[in-house]
């Protein structure tokens, strides 16, 4: 055995005990969010049906921290800091003189990064006196997370999962139900929305975007008791996600060494700002120059396929307006594995700083990716979900450059979840029935031309 340190972990007293908030930092501010019906900018009363008044205020902040609640930091002591693993097995195997280090989150009790946020905005709607909350979930990550969280705090929850989720991975449907949460297979028909989708294809698989549509209804329809709760892209989610990266610079440093890129996939962009927000803000504030790379499936391609333009969160277009990169809301994305990656849009903040170059993005495909995470499993040991094989796969491109060029890079990567409830995914990739999907150009133009005509205040003159 030889004394090279491969693990980096923080004491629980390193737990962070604010959540940075990038609103503060950024050039220029985010596009307002607007009414659906009116195409006004939206003030904090127009989401008070749907989110408990802390969080809207979160989701408009722009100060810089925002003091994490004692309640909260007590339950993310359960799995927090953790761990930074220096992949020396993964370098040695790729033969690379990079050095890669990843952040693991798949040690949580849900097994990703969603509970970070999920114990936050459960504790502010019990806080808030709320009854219960509505959700959907697409792989499920989301679900198990948030009825994890609504068990400690004591919320009954509702999940209305993807149809085609709900019938492909049943055990994620028994750990929700373990945990307390009712759980529907959606589209379902106890939702006007839910039965408008059935009536024109009842074998409709569902999608993300037709989910939020039915969860979105049944809390705005409880007369305030119900709210509902998104498990990505809005703004307090990514903040709330910024514990990852906070921790990630005090590991590194423990390395002694800084990150040359920091890697990580973009579903609706909450794991991606987690880890990157706070690298962000040094690259803003402190003259760091690190490059922050996305990575998406070649499939679901909304950073580097999409346009920027203000678009609804879900299907039906009952959600107000966000200026986002969006494959348009009615895109239902071909059944790739990484289910988590399925969505029509991306985050705000995520989208704005693509924008503004401040970001890289690249799509891969699913046979690359699952490559990928063959390469990582068989070094490393740990499975990884198909999600953040899109970034290992990134990863390795990067890895492999620094050979051809003999640069001692330093990558960093964010490890988001396991894959342990992916296994018919990995199942396929073995069998040979897993295939490469480009999304056609044709299907991208006819949802462009789809786009709400808005007026786009940033735009106006
Ligand atoms: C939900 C999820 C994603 C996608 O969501 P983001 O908001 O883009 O992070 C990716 N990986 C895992 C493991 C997830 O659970």
């Amino acid at each position: 055995m030889t004394d090279a340190i491969t693990r980096y972990d923080l004491p629980q007293t390193a737990i962070p005990r604010r959540w940075y908030n990038i609103q503060a930092d950024l050039p220029r501010p985010l596009p307002p969010v607007l009414h659906p019906a009116t195409h006004a900018p939206i003030g904090p009363d127009d989401l008070a049906p749907l989110f408990p008044g802390a969080l809207i205020q979160q989701e408009v902040s722009t100060e810089r921290y925002i003091d994490i609640p004692d309640e909260v930091r007590e339950i993310y002591k359960l799995w927090r800091p953790t761990p930074l693993i220096r992949a020396r097995r993964l370098e040695k195997a790729l033969d690379t003189p990079a050095h890669i280090y990843y952040k693991y989150e798949g040690v949580s009790p849900s097994g990703s990064h969603k509970l970070n946020t999920a114990v936050a905005q459960a504790y502010y709607n019990k806080a808030a006196g709320v009854q219960g909350l509505t959700t959907e979930t697409g792989a499920g990550q989301w679900g198990t997370a948030l009825s994890i969280a609504c068990n400690f705090v004591g919320l009954p929850l509702e999940v209305f999962m993807v149809k085609v989720s709900f019938q492909q991975k049943p055990y994620r449907r028994v750990i929700m139900q373990s945990f307390g949460s009712s759980v529907q297979a959606s589209p379902s028909d106890t939702t006007d929305a839910g039965r408008a989708v059935l009536a024109q294809d009842p074998d409709t698989t569902g999608s993300l975007g037709i989910a939020i549509s039915e969860a979105v209804e049944v809390a705005a329809k409880s007369g305030g008791t119900k709210k509902y709760a998104l498990g990505s892209v809005l703004n307090h989610v990514l903040t709330h996600q910024t514990v990852i990266g906070q921790e990630a610079l005090a590991q590194m440093e423990l390395a002694g060494e800084f990150p040359d890129v920091v890697v990580a996939c973009a579903g609706g962009g909450s794991n991606l700002g987690g880890i990157a927000l706070p690298f962000i803000h040094l690259n803003l504030t402190a003259g760091k120059n690190t490059r922050i790379l996305a990575t998406e499936p070649a499939a679901c391609p909304s950073l580097t396929r999409g346009v920027y333009a203000y678009d609804f969160g879900d299907a039906i277009g009952m959600t107000p307006l966000i200026k986002m990169h969006t494959l348009g809301r009615r895109f239902i994305p071909p059944p790739v594995h990484a289910g988590g990656l399925r969505y029509h849009g991306m985050a705000s903040i995520i989208s704005e700083l693509y924008d503004q170059r401040m970001m890289e993005a690249t799509a891969i495909g699913q046979v690359e990716t699952f490559k990928a995470a063959m390469t990582f499993l068989r070094a490393e040991g740990i499975v990884p979900a198909p999600e953040p094989s899109h970034a290992i796969a990134g990863v390795i491109r990067e890895a492999l450059a620094a050979k051809e060029s003999g640069e001692k890079k330093v990558i960093l990567f964010h490890l988001c979840g396991h894959g342990h409830f992916d296994m018919s995914a990995y199942d396929a990739f073995v069998s040979g029935q897993l295939h490469d999907y480009e999304y056609p150009q044709e299907l991208i133009d006819a949802a462009m031309a789809d786009l709400p005509q808005v007026e786009d205040p940033t735009q106006a003159s």
